[in-house]
């Protein structure tokens, strides 16, 4: 997928704002959020016209009728406006319509069914499509929902990272796990990839950090929710924003691209190097000991998981990592990784006997 169109060039121009509201609610909200929006200089404006919503009975958007909203929008305040699509008859509609692309929601992404569906239906369609990342974190469904998209023939493709569905408690209401983007980023380099901190924070006051967080791990803009009066909105009214906070986090946003200088970094480089070659060390030591206590468990007739010893062990490396300034969460997934891994060398040899 070689050929994918980056949207535009961020090196060249900074980064790339999207803003508008959650949902299309009626026309004068669309052309209040969409001056406010043109007014702190964003030029792409969304608004949803069809919203998947967890629960029926919640406001489902109010269709096909709030394209003429769009189109008015972007007649008055010369922006280009996208939607968001879920099936065939929706990207129908917005292509009758004068939208200027449509993006991808995360739901949609998570069903191969879906996209297959959206891709027949863009086949020899000159527009521009936004994926958003599926609702788990899995790379591969999201490259994939990708390239039914390229496949259909669309080569003004981007993504958008909006975070992932947890049953974890966190600060966020989806979890960034930001090495799924990273990892995207790393096998399609030239694609566009923009974050969305209103779905992963969903919260007004996580717009600024995960945006900033987002520029720094080098994303190429951002697509931020952003509504008249954000209290009233009728979906999604704790992440929304007015235009004029809008405008504050944008102009505190850094967006540092000064190149690498490689004498500046070499010796910090080495040393993170040579920590990286004693961890994987560490972690192949681990490894042998863990299965030299298989072997003896299995000798013993012992099962191979010992759920306390694993709590304790959990609990006392989150206590120590604490001390260090090291954060639990942290520690929590990379111990639960190497048990896992553990286990699985345990219960390997167990296999081959
Ligand atoms: C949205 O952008 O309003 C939306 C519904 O997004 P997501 O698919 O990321 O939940
Ligand atoms: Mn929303």
């Amino acid at each position: 997928m070689k050929d994918i169109v980056p949207l535009f060039d961020c090196d060249a121009h900074g980064p790339l704002y999207i803003a508008g509201p959650c949902s299309a609610e009626s026309r004068e909200q669309i052309l209040e959020a969409a001056r406010g929006v043109a007014a702190q200089g964003v030029k792409i404006f969304r608004a949803g016209v069809w919203k998947p919503r967890t629960k029926p009975g919640m406001f489902e958007g109010v269709g096909a009728e709030a394209l003429e909203w769009l189109s008015e929008a972007k007649r008055s305040y010369g922006l280009h406006v996208i939607t968001e699509v879920a099936t065939p008859e929706h990207l129908d509609a917005a292509l009758k319509s004068d939208v200027d692309g449509v993006w991808i929601g995360a739901r949609t992404t998570t069903n191969p069914f879906a996209m297959q569906q959206l891709a027949d239906a863009l086949e020899g369609v000159d527009t521009t499509v936004l994926v958003k990342n599926p609702v788990i974190p899995d790379v591969n469904l999201w490259i994939g929902a990708i390239e039914r998209i390229y496949n259909s023939g669309v080569r003004r493709i981007a993504a958008v990272h909006r975070g992932f569905g947890t049953h974890q408690a966190t600060l966020y209401r989806n979890d960034p796990h930001w090495s799924v983007p990273i990892e995207l980023h790393r096998l399609l380099p030239h694609m566009t990839i923009l974050s969305d901190p209103s779905h992963i924070g969903g919260r007004r006051d996580l717009i600024a950090p995960l945006s900033q967080q987002a520029l720094d791990l080098g994303f190429a803009g951002l697509m931020i929710e952003c509504h008249p009066e954000p209290d009233v909105a009728l979906s999604d009214a704790m992440q929304q924003v007015t235009p004029s906070v809008l405008g504050e986090i944008l102009s505190g946003l850094v967006w540092r691209r000064t190149p690498a200088d490689a004498d500046v970094l070499r010796d910090f480089r080495m040393h993170i190097d040579s920590i990286d070659h004693r961890l994987i060390e560490l972690l192949a030591e681990r490894m042998e000991v863990a299965r030299g206590i298989g072997e003896l468990k299995r000798r013993y007739g012992m099962a191979v998981v010992q759920r306390e010893r694993f709590n304790e062990l959990l609990e006392a490396a989150k206590d120590r990592a604490e001390a260090f300034g090291v954060s639990r969460c942290f520690i929590h997934q990379i111990f639960s990784a190497i048990h896992e891994e553990s286990v699985r060398q345990q219960v390997g040899d167990v296999e081959k006997k």
